[in-house]
């Protein structure tokens, strides 16, 4: 699914990832734990195309594509997704106008013909029943007056309509009260099939008590410095990452 080699990357001549190694299969779920800064937020955005890092060394492959060879939306197309740790707010511009607009985008792109009003309406209840979105919030601007919750659980209903192959939450959970942590969460294992990836950025076990992970890694300082099970996350919310930081010999 997804395959990245030696993924070094910079802000404004800065480097911030320095050699990420990462294999992620179809149906695996990944968890990328670390302290603040380390370079979480960076990866995410480098693989999604954010034209603000700059790609220095190695290579990413999605589905068996160079992915770093396509825009950002292809990059979309191609059935990567990322839910944002700040989601924008869009002013102006309608829920249903905005995701109309992407799944048609897609569906274009792979030689479908866009849906009809009401098929496409059937789909936003459809989806919107999976985070339990309020109607009223589809038919506001995108995010805009949305509280932090909101803002995250519709994350999650963009996921759904656009039924990505790789998901990448980025701290999805921070700012969630604990029911609203249990909607996204189960809205994103309700989502979750054998055809389908996920990487789940987060500094909390809480959320991985909910969304189980196969694999746990530690990424500090540009690196990915530990990879284990999911008893990773168990133990870095007892000791938190200070051992680590002395098996480095820091
Ligand atoms: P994390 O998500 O793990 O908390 P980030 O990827 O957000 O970490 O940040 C990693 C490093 O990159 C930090 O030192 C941060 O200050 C720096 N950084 C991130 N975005 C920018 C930016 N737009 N301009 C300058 N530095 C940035
Ligand atoms: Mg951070
Ligand atoms: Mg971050």
């Amino acid at each position: 699914m997804l395959e990245i080699k030696d993924l070094h990357a910079s802000i404004n001549g800065k480097e911030i990832l320095k050699g990420i190694n990462l294999n992620i299969k179809k149906g695996e779920v990944h968890a990328i734990m670390g302290p603040n800064g380390s370079g979480k937020s960076t990866l995410s955005s480098v693989l999604v195309g954010n034209p603000a890092f700059e790609v220095t060394k190695g290579s990413v492959t999605f589905g068996g594509k160079d992915l770093l060879a396509l825009s950002p939306e292809d990059r979309s197309h191609e059935g990567l997704f990322l839910s944002f740790q700040y989601p924008v707010e869009i002013p102006g511009v309608s829920m249903v106008n905005f995701m109309r607009a992407a799944v048609n985008e897609k569906r274009k792109y792979e030689g479908l013909a866009p849906l009809t009003a009401s098929e496409f309406l059937k789909l936003m209840r459809e989806k919107r029943a999976v985070v339990e979105l309020d109607n009223k919030l589809a038919n506001r601007s995108v995010n805009e007056g949305f509280s932090g919750g909101e803002k995250k659980r519709n994350e999650i209903f963009q996921m759904a309509m656009l039924e990505p192959k790789l998901s990448i939450l980025d701290e999805t959970d921070s700012g969630l009260d604990i029911d609203a942590l249990r909607i996204v969460a189960e809205g994103v294992n309700k989502l979750k099939t054998p055809e389908t990836s996920c990487i789940v950025i987060t500094h909390y076990q809480r959320l991985l008590d909910y969304i189980k992970p196969d694999i746990v890694h530690v990424l500090y300082k540009g690196r990915i410095v530990k990879t284990a099970g999911p008893e990773l996350a168990l133990e870095l919310e007892k000791r938190g990452y200070d051992w680590i930081k002395a098996e480095l010999g820091e």
